[in-house]
Protein backbone atom coordinates (compact mmCIF):
# COMPACT_ATOMS: atom_id res chain seq x y z
CA UNK A 1 0.00 0.00 0.00
CA UNK A 2 1.24 2.90 -0.88
CA UNK A 3 1.31 6.37 1.47
CA UNK A 4 -1.43 8.00 2.75
CA UNK A 5 -1.93 11.71 2.39
CA UNK A 6 -3.77 14.49 4.27
CA UNK A 7 -6.03 17.11 2.79
CA UNK A 8 -7.10 20.36 4.27
CA UNK A 9 -10.95 20.46 4.74
CA UNK A 10 -10.65 24.15 3.43
CA UNK A 11 -9.39 22.57 0.12
CA UNK A 12 -7.06 25.85 -0.26
CA UNK A 13 -3.68 23.72 0.43
CA UNK A 14 -2.20 21.36 -1.35
CA UNK A 15 -2.69 17.64 0.28
CA UNK A 16 0.58 16.48 2.57
CA UNK A 17 2.47 13.54 4.28
CA UNK A 18 1.53 12.52 7.46
CA UNK A 19 5.11 14.22 9.30
CA UNK A 20 3.76 17.66 7.67
CA UNK A 21 0.28 17.40 9.18
CA UNK A 22 1.76 16.32 12.04
CA UNK A 23 4.21 19.07 12.82
CA UNK A 24 1.78 21.71 11.92
CA UNK A 25 -1.12 21.00 12.84
CA UNK A 26 -3.79 23.50 10.99
CA UNK A 27 -3.29 23.60 6.94
CA UNK A 28 -2.12 26.80 6.22
CA UNK A 29 -5.47 27.57 5.08
CA UNK A 30 -6.78 27.25 8.49
CA UNK A 31 -8.45 23.66 7.31
CA UNK A 32 -8.27 20.53 9.32
CA UNK A 33 -6.68 17.82 7.68
CA UNK A 34 -8.34 14.32 7.07
CA UNK A 35 -6.70 11.38 5.30
CA UNK A 36 -7.59 11.17 1.38
CA UNK A 37 -7.94 7.64 1.41
CA UNK A 38 -9.41 5.72 4.57
CA UNK A 39 -7.99 2.42 4.73
CA UNK A 40 -10.13 -0.54 5.02
CA UNK A 41 -9.72 -3.25 7.76
CA UNK A 42 -11.29 -6.69 7.23
CA UNK A 43 -14.26 -8.15 9.57
CA UNK A 44 -12.71 -11.13 9.99
CA UNK A 45 -9.38 -9.25 10.94
CA UNK A 46 -11.43 -6.76 13.31
CA UNK A 47 -13.02 -9.99 15.02
CA UNK A 48 -9.46 -11.33 15.44
CA UNK A 49 -8.35 -8.11 17.45
CA UNK A 50 -10.54 -9.87 20.20
CA UNK A 51 -7.20 -11.69 21.27
CA UNK A 52 -4.34 -8.91 21.61
CA UNK A 53 -3.61 -6.65 23.71
CA UNK A 54 -4.63 -3.06 23.56
CA UNK A 55 -1.16 -2.31 22.24
CA UNK A 56 -0.90 -4.77 19.03
CA UNK A 57 -4.84 -3.44 18.37
CA UNK A 58 -3.39 0.30 17.35
CA UNK A 59 -0.65 -1.56 15.42
CA UNK A 60 -2.88 -2.79 13.68
CA UNK A 61 -5.28 -0.06 13.28
CA UNK A 62 -2.18 2.84 12.74
CA UNK A 63 -0.01 1.37 10.52
CA UNK A 64 -2.44 1.97 8.06
CA UNK A 65 -1.76 5.44 8.50
CA UNK A 66 1.65 5.48 9.15
CA UNK A 67 2.82 2.98 6.17
CA UNK A 68 5.50 4.08 4.26
CA UNK A 69 6.64 7.45 6.99
CA UNK A 70 7.43 4.92 9.82
CA UNK A 71 9.03 1.53 9.75
CA UNK A 72 6.66 -0.92 11.27
CA UNK A 73 8.64 -2.60 13.98
CA UNK A 74 8.81 1.31 15.43
CA UNK A 75 5.41 2.13 15.32
CA UNK A 76 5.10 -1.32 17.35
CA UNK A 77 7.48 -0.12 19.96
CA UNK A 78 6.37 3.11 19.78
CA UNK A 79 2.41 1.66 20.71
CA UNK A 80 3.73 -0.72 23.26
CA UNK A 81 5.23 2.59 25.23
CA UNK A 82 2.13 4.58 24.99
CA UNK A 83 -0.66 1.51 26.24
CA UNK A 84 1.08 0.67 29.73
CA UNK A 85 -2.40 0.06 31.16
CA UNK A 86 -5.45 -1.38 31.23
CA UNK A 87 -8.66 -0.30 29.10
CA UNK A 88 -11.26 -2.08 31.37
CA UNK A 89 -14.95 -3.30 29.74
CA UNK A 90 -17.56 -3.14 32.17
CA UNK A 91 -20.98 -4.77 32.13
CA UNK A 92 -23.76 -2.39 33.34
CA UNK A 93 -26.68 -4.44 32.54
CA UNK A 94 -28.39 -6.29 29.77
CA UNK A 95 -26.31 -5.50 26.44
CA UNK A 96 -25.12 -2.55 27.99
CA UNK A 97 -21.55 -1.93 28.66
CA UNK A 98 -18.78 0.71 29.58
CA UNK A 99 -15.26 1.33 28.56
CA UNK A 100 -13.31 3.22 31.03
CA UNK A 101 -10.80 5.23 29.20
CA UNK A 102 -9.49 6.35 32.33
CA UNK A 103 -6.37 4.27 33.49
CA UNK A 104 -3.67 6.37 31.74
CA UNK A 105 -1.03 8.65 33.74
CA UNK A 106 -3.60 11.50 33.79
CA UNK A 107 -6.99 9.92 34.22
CA UNK A 108 -7.75 11.35 30.78
CA UNK A 109 -8.99 9.67 27.43
CA UNK A 110 -6.70 12.40 26.42
CA UNK A 111 -3.54 10.64 27.26
CA UNK A 112 -4.56 8.04 24.84
CA UNK A 113 -3.94 9.93 21.83
CA UNK A 114 -1.62 12.60 23.62
CA UNK A 115 1.00 10.18 24.15
CA UNK A 116 0.70 8.84 20.60
CA UNK A 117 1.18 12.63 18.70
CA UNK A 118 4.04 13.28 21.11
CA UNK A 119 5.98 10.07 20.12
CA UNK A 120 5.12 10.42 16.15
CA UNK A 121 6.49 13.59 16.54
CA UNK A 122 9.90 12.66 18.11
CA UNK A 123 10.41 10.32 15.73
CA UNK A 124 10.34 13.12 12.57
CA UNK A 125 11.87 14.95 14.43
CA UNK A 126 14.99 12.73 15.29
CA UNK A 127 14.98 12.04 11.02
CA UNK A 128 15.50 15.89 10.87
CA UNK A 129 17.90 16.59 13.42
CA UNK A 130 15.09 19.09 14.72
CA UNK A 131 13.88 20.74 17.95
CA UNK A 132 10.05 21.81 18.16
CA UNK A 133 9.22 24.04 21.60
CA UNK A 134 5.21 23.07 22.01
CA UNK A 135 3.36 26.16 23.25
CA UNK A 136 -0.19 25.40 25.15
CA UNK A 137 -2.42 27.40 26.84
CA UNK A 138 -4.92 25.39 29.03
CA UNK A 139 -7.84 25.85 31.72
CA UNK A 140 -7.26 22.05 33.04
CA UNK A 141 -7.79 18.74 31.52
CA UNK A 142 -5.78 19.07 28.18
CA UNK A 143 -2.16 20.96 29.98
CA UNK A 144 -2.03 17.79 32.29
CA UNK A 145 -2.58 15.31 29.53
CA UNK A 146 -0.26 16.62 27.04
CA UNK A 147 2.17 17.92 29.21
CA UNK A 148 2.16 14.12 30.65
CA UNK A 149 2.51 13.26 27.12
CA UNK A 150 5.43 15.41 26.09
CA UNK A 151 7.45 15.27 29.43
CA UNK A 152 11.23 13.20 28.70
CA UNK A 153 10.63 13.26 25.09
CA UNK A 154 14.08 14.06 22.77
CA UNK A 155 13.88 17.18 21.10
CA UNK A 156 10.97 17.94 22.37
CA UNK A 157 10.29 21.14 24.81
CA UNK A 158 7.41 21.71 26.25
CA UNK A 159 5.84 25.34 27.54
CA UNK A 160 2.93 24.94 29.31
CA UNK A 161 0.63 28.51 30.48
CA UNK A 162 -2.93 28.66 33.01
CA UNK A 163 -4.63 30.93 34.55
CA UNK A 164 -4.00 30.60 38.20
CA UNK A 165 -7.49 30.99 39.27
CA UNK A 166 -9.08 28.60 37.12
CA UNK A 167 -7.41 25.13 37.27
CA UNK A 168 -7.74 23.25 40.22
CA UNK A 169 -5.05 21.71 42.98
CA UNK A 170 -5.24 18.24 40.97
CA UNK A 171 -4.85 19.61 37.69
CA UNK A 172 -2.16 22.15 38.98
CA UNK A 173 -0.09 19.63 40.69
CA UNK A 174 -0.31 17.38 37.19
CA UNK A 175 1.29 19.99 35.25
CA UNK A 176 4.11 21.50 38.14
CA UNK A 177 5.45 18.18 39.45
CA UNK A 178 7.05 17.13 36.34
CA UNK A 179 10.00 19.29 35.76
CA UNK A 180 12.78 18.16 33.09
CA UNK A 181 11.44 19.63 29.64
CA UNK A 182 8.35 20.74 30.85
CA UNK A 183 7.94 24.21 31.94
CA UNK A 184 5.00 25.92 33.54
CA UNK A 185 3.96 29.04 33.66
CA UNK A 186 1.09 30.43 35.95
CA UNK A 187 -0.58 33.32 34.44
CA UNK A 188 -2.55 35.80 37.14
CA UNK A 189 -5.25 36.27 34.80
CA UNK A 190 -8.07 34.28 32.61
CA UNK A 191 -7.61 31.46 29.98
CA UNK A 192 -7.93 33.64 27.67
CA UNK A 193 -5.07 35.82 28.38
CA UNK A 194 -3.23 32.98 28.51
CA UNK A 195 -4.24 31.79 24.69
CA UNK A 196 -3.70 35.59 23.36
CA UNK A 197 0.12 35.85 24.27
CA UNK A 198 0.51 31.91 22.69
CA UNK A 199 -1.04 33.09 19.64
CA UNK A 200 1.01 36.20 19.69
CA UNK A 201 4.20 33.99 20.49
CA UNK A 202 3.81 32.44 16.78
CA UNK A 203 2.82 35.03 14.98
CA UNK A 204 6.05 37.20 16.82
CA UNK A 205 8.97 37.91 13.98
CA UNK A 206 11.53 38.56 17.02
CA UNK A 207 10.60 34.35 17.73
CA UNK A 208 11.27 33.37 14.41
CA UNK A 209 14.06 31.52 14.97
CA UNK A 210 12.17 29.39 17.49
CA UNK A 211 10.51 25.94 16.29
CA UNK A 212 6.92 25.99 17.59
CA UNK A 213 4.11 24.16 17.33
CA UNK A 214 0.76 24.05 19.27
CA UNK A 215 -0.14 20.50 19.68
CA UNK A 216 -3.84 20.96 20.33
CA UNK A 217 -6.99 18.88 19.86
CA UNK A 218 -7.29 19.40 15.79
CA UNK A 219 -3.80 17.30 15.18
CA UNK A 220 -4.32 14.29 13.00
CA UNK A 221 -1.86 12.79 15.26
CA UNK A 222 -4.44 13.20 18.05
CA UNK A 223 -7.49 12.44 16.13
CA UNK A 224 -6.28 8.80 14.59
CA UNK A 225 -5.04 7.37 17.94
CA UNK A 226 -8.90 7.92 18.74
CA UNK A 227 -10.12 5.29 16.59
CA UNK A 228 -8.21 2.64 17.70
CA UNK A 229 -10.37 1.58 20.89
CA UNK A 230 -13.55 1.67 19.18
CA UNK A 231 -12.17 -1.26 17.40
CA UNK A 232 -10.67 -2.69 20.41
CA UNK A 233 -14.15 -2.71 22.45
CA UNK A 234 -15.82 -4.08 19.59
CA UNK A 235 -13.87 -6.80 19.09
CA UNK A 236 -13.77 -7.83 22.82
CA UNK A 237 -17.94 -7.32 23.21
CA UNK A 238 -19.21 -8.23 19.81
CA UNK A 239 -20.98 -11.65 18.60
CA UNK A 240 -20.52 -13.03 15.06
CA UNK A 241 -19.56 -9.45 13.56
CA UNK A 242 -23.20 -7.95 14.57
CA UNK A 243 -23.47 -3.97 14.65
CA UNK A 244 -22.85 -2.01 18.54
CA UNK A 245 -23.87 1.53 19.28
CA UNK A 246 -21.09 3.60 21.01
CA UNK A 247 -22.23 6.70 23.46
CA UNK A 248 -19.49 9.21 22.87
CA UNK A 249 -19.60 12.06 25.59
CA UNK A 250 -18.31 15.17 23.76
CA UNK A 251 -17.29 18.85 23.57
CA UNK A 252 -14.31 19.32 20.44
CA UNK A 253 -15.55 16.23 18.97
CA UNK A 254 -12.39 14.63 18.39
CA UNK A 255 -13.60 11.05 20.15
CA UNK A 256 -16.53 11.08 17.79
CA UNK A 257 -14.66 11.41 14.72
CA UNK A 258 -12.25 8.64 15.84
CA UNK A 259 -15.66 6.39 16.09
CA UNK A 260 -16.73 7.92 12.72
CA UNK A 261 -13.44 6.77 11.22
CA UNK A 262 -13.43 3.33 12.66
CA UNK A 263 -16.70 2.95 11.13
CA UNK A 264 -15.44 4.54 7.90
CA UNK A 265 -12.48 2.06 8.00
CA UNK A 266 -15.11 -0.77 8.70
CA UNK A 267 -15.79 -0.87 12.25
CA UNK A 268 -19.72 -2.41 12.39
CA UNK A 269 -21.36 0.57 14.16
CA UNK A 270 -24.98 0.87 13.40
CA UNK A 271 -25.29 4.22 15.35
CA UNK A 272 -23.03 6.60 17.36
CA UNK A 273 -24.83 8.23 20.23
CA UNK A 274 -23.21 11.55 20.77
CA UNK A 275 -23.90 13.27 24.03
CA UNK A 276 -23.10 16.67 25.11
CA UNK A 277 -24.16 18.95 28.04
CA UNK A 278 -26.19 22.16 27.81
CA UNK A 279 -23.66 23.48 25.00
CA UNK A 280 -26.00 21.67 22.72
CA UNK A 281 -25.33 23.49 18.87
CA UNK A 282 -24.13 20.25 17.18
CA UNK A 283 -27.87 18.13 18.44
CA UNK A 284 -29.34 21.29 16.95
CA UNK A 285 -27.77 21.31 13.98
CA UNK A 286 -28.16 17.89 13.36
CA UNK A 287 -32.11 18.15 13.83
CA UNK A 288 -32.71 21.51 11.91
CA UNK A 289 -29.53 21.65 9.55
CA UNK A 290 -28.92 24.87 10.36
CA UNK A 291 -25.66 25.85 12.52
CA UNK A 292 -25.20 27.97 15.43
CA UNK A 293 -22.12 28.88 17.27
CA UNK A 294 -23.07 29.09 21.60
CA UNK A 295 -20.76 32.18 22.99
CA UNK A 296 -20.13 32.23 25.34
CA UNK A 297 -20.39 28.59 26.44
CA UNK A 298 -22.20 27.41 29.13
CA UNK A 299 -20.95 26.38 32.10
CA UNK A 300 -21.51 22.75 33.48
CA UNK A 301 -20.29 19.98 35.80
CA UNK A 302 -18.83 18.11 32.87
CA UNK A 303 -16.23 21.39 32.21
CA UNK A 304 -13.92 19.43 29.53
CA UNK A 305 -17.16 19.36 27.19
CA UNK A 306 -18.03 23.10 28.08
CA UNK A 307 -17.28 24.03 24.21
CA UNK A 308 -19.71 26.59 22.37
CA UNK A 309 -18.29 26.19 18.88
CA UNK A 310 -16.35 22.80 18.67
CA UNK A 311 -13.18 22.49 16.75
CA UNK A 312 -13.73 19.31 14.94
CA UNK A 313 -17.09 20.06 13.13
CA UNK A 314 -15.61 21.20 9.79
CA UNK A 315 -14.00 17.40 10.03
CA UNK A 316 -17.84 16.27 10.47
CA UNK A 317 -19.37 18.22 7.70
CA UNK A 318 -16.35 17.16 5.22
CA UNK A 319 -17.22 13.64 5.88
CA UNK A 320 -20.50 14.25 5.01
CA UNK A 321 -19.58 14.92 1.63
CA UNK A 322 -20.31 18.81 2.65
CA UNK A 323 -17.95 22.54 3.34
CA UNK A 324 -17.28 24.70 6.77
CA UNK A 325 -14.65 27.02 7.50
CA UNK A 326 -13.13 27.69 10.57
CA UNK A 327 -15.37 30.05 11.72
CA UNK A 328 -18.19 27.58 11.70
CA UNK A 329 -20.27 29.44 7.94
CA UNK A 330 -21.02 26.47 5.90
CA UNK A 331 -20.72 26.89 1.91
CA UNK A 332 -21.87 23.44 0.82
CA UNK A 333 -24.61 21.22 2.81
CA UNK A 334 -23.44 17.88 3.92
CA UNK A 335 -25.64 14.62 3.51
CA UNK A 336 -27.80 15.45 6.37
CA UNK A 337 -29.46 12.39 5.97
CA UNK A 338 -26.72 10.15 6.48
CA UNK A 339 -25.41 11.85 8.99
CA UNK A 340 -28.39 11.25 10.90
CA UNK A 341 -28.67 7.50 10.31
CA UNK A 342 -25.00 7.25 11.77
CA UNK A 343 -25.53 9.49 14.96
CA UNK A 344 -28.00 10.41 17.43
CA UNK A 345 -27.30 13.60 18.98
CA UNK A 346 -28.57 14.39 22.40
CA UNK A 347 -27.94 17.48 24.94
CA UNK A 348 -27.92 16.04 28.94
CA UNK A 349 -28.48 18.94 31.21
CA UNK A 350 -26.65 18.49 34.32
CA UNK A 351 -29.55 17.64 36.32
CA UNK A 352 -29.95 15.05 34.06
CA UNK A 353 -26.09 13.99 34.63
CA UNK A 354 -26.05 14.10 38.41
CA UNK A 355 -29.46 11.90 38.28
CA UNK A 356 -27.43 9.62 35.68
CA UNK A 357 -24.90 9.09 37.97
CA UNK A 358 -27.13 8.86 41.24
CA UNK A 359 -29.06 6.19 39.57
CA UNK A 360 -26.41 3.64 37.89
CA UNK A 361 -24.46 3.77 41.47
CA UNK A 362 -27.24 3.14 43.11
CA UNK A 363 -28.65 0.51 40.64
CA UNK A 364 -25.73 -1.34 39.21
CA UNK A 365 -23.01 -0.06 41.91
CA UNK A 366 -21.44 1.35 38.74
CA UNK A 367 -19.37 4.94 39.59
CA UNK A 368 -19.22 7.25 36.55
CA UNK A 369 -17.81 10.89 36.85
CA UNK A 370 -19.58 13.69 35.09
CA UNK A 371 -18.71 13.25 31.25
CA UNK A 372 -19.10 9.31 31.48
CA UNK A 373 -22.41 10.29 32.80
CA UNK A 374 -23.30 12.27 30.03
CA UNK A 375 -22.96 9.77 28.04
CA UNK A 376 -24.65 6.99 29.87
CA UNK A 377 -27.93 9.40 30.16
CA UNK A 378 -27.27 9.59 25.99
CA UNK A 379 -27.66 5.81 25.69
CA UNK A 380 -30.38 5.39 28.22
CA UNK A 381 -32.42 8.11 26.29
CA UNK A 382 -31.53 6.23 23.05
CA UNK A 383 -33.00 3.16 24.87
CA UNK A 384 -36.27 5.34 25.69
CA UNK A 385 -36.70 6.52 22.26
CA UNK A 386 -36.57 3.11 20.97
CA UNK A 387 -33.12 1.96 20.61
CA UNK A 388 -32.24 -2.01 20.84
CA UNK A 389 -28.77 -2.35 20.23
CA UNK A 390 -27.50 -5.96 20.56
CA UNK A 391 -24.38 -4.36 21.98
CA UNK A 392 -24.06 -0.73 23.30
CA UNK A 393 -20.96 0.80 24.80
CA UNK A 394 -21.41 4.05 27.07
CA UNK A 395 -17.45 5.47 27.00
CA UNK A 396 -16.29 6.94 30.49
CA UNK A 397 -13.45 9.76 29.38
CA UNK A 398 -12.20 10.45 32.84
CA UNK A 399 -11.57 8.85 36.29
CA UNK A 400 -14.53 9.79 38.93
CA UNK A 401 -11.51 10.71 41.38
CA UNK A 402 -10.85 13.95 39.46
CA UNK A 403 -14.10 15.16 40.52
CA UNK A 404 -14.40 14.04 44.65
CA UNK A 405 -16.68 17.04 45.22
CA UNK A 406 -19.35 16.10 42.90
CA UNK A 407 -19.34 12.33 43.40
CA UNK A 408 -19.28 12.62 47.25
CA UNK A 409 -22.05 15.02 47.32
CA UNK A 410 -24.07 12.51 45.01
CA UNK A 411 -23.21 9.25 45.67
CA UNK A 412 -21.50 9.47 49.25
CA UNK A 413 -18.28 7.66 48.51
CA UNK A 414 -15.24 9.26 47.84
CA UNK A 415 -13.52 7.38 44.45
CA UNK A 416 -9.43 6.52 45.91
CA UNK A 417 -7.46 7.96 43.65
CA UNK A 418 -5.58 6.14 40.89
CA UNK A 419 -1.54 5.36 42.15
CA UNK A 420 -0.93 7.71 39.31
CA UNK A 421 -2.46 10.34 40.82
CA UNK A 422 -1.88 9.48 44.64
CA UNK A 423 1.78 9.86 43.47
CA UNK A 424 1.22 13.76 42.09
CA UNK A 425 -0.02 14.61 45.47
CA UNK A 426 3.45 14.52 47.33
CA UNK A 427 5.64 15.33 44.50
CA UNK A 428 7.49 18.99 44.63
CA UNK A 429 6.16 21.62 42.54
CA UNK A 430 7.65 23.92 39.99
CA UNK A 431 6.09 26.86 38.58
CA UNK A 432 6.69 30.14 37.78
CA UNK A 433 4.73 33.26 38.07
CA UNK A 434 3.90 35.85 35.99
CA UNK A 435 1.63 38.54 34.64
CA UNK A 436 -0.94 38.58 31.62
CA UNK A 437 1.58 40.88 29.94
CA UNK A 438 3.58 39.51 26.97
CA UNK A 439 6.51 41.43 26.81
CA UNK A 440 7.69 39.11 30.40
CA UNK A 441 6.68 36.22 28.38
CA UNK A 442 8.62 36.73 25.11
CA UNK A 443 11.74 37.30 27.43
CA UNK A 444 10.90 34.31 29.34
CA UNK A 445 11.10 32.32 26.00
CA UNK A 446 13.87 34.82 24.58
CA UNK A 447 15.86 33.48 27.61
CA UNK A 448 15.35 29.95 27.32
CA UNK A 449 15.35 29.10 23.70
CA UNK A 450 16.85 31.61 21.57
C1 LIG B 1 -11.80 16.46 26.32
C2 LIG B 1 -12.75 15.64 27.08
C3 LIG B 1 -14.00 15.24 26.55
C4 LIG B 1 -14.49 15.68 25.19
O1 LIG B 1 -13.82 15.06 24.14
P1 LIG B 1 -13.89 15.73 22.70
O2 LIG B 1 -13.01 14.87 21.85
O3 LIG B 1 -13.40 17.13 22.84
O4 LIG B 1 -15.31 15.67 22.26
C5 LIG B 1 -14.80 14.43 27.32
N1 LIG B 1 -14.43 14.05 28.55
C6 LIG B 1 -13.25 14.42 29.10
C7 LIG B 1 -12.93 13.97 30.47
C8 LIG B 1 -12.38 15.22 28.38
O5 LIG B 1 -11.22 15.59 28.96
Amino acid sequence: MSQTLYYSTNKRSPAVSLKDALLTGQAPDKGLYLPEQIPQIPLDEILAFKDLPYHQVAYAVLKRYTEGMIPDEKLKNICRDCYDYEVPLEKVFGNNHLMRLDHGPTASFKDFAARMMARWMRFFLEQDQNDLVILTATSGDTGSAVAHAFHNIDRIQMVVLFPILEVSDRQRKQMTTLGGNVTVLSVDGKFDDCQAMVKQAFTDPDLKNIRFSSANSINIGRLLPQSVYYFYAYARLAREGRPAVFSVPSGNFGDMMGGLLAKRMGAPVEKFVIATNANDEVPKFLETGRYGKIEPSRVCISNAMNVGHPSNLARLVDLYGGAMDEKGAISKNPDMERMRRDIFAVSIPDDETRAAIKETYEKYQTVLEPHGAVAWAGLMRYLTAGGKPELAISIETAHPAKFPEEITRLIGIDPALPPSLAQVEKKPEQCQPMDKDYGQFKKILLGKFA
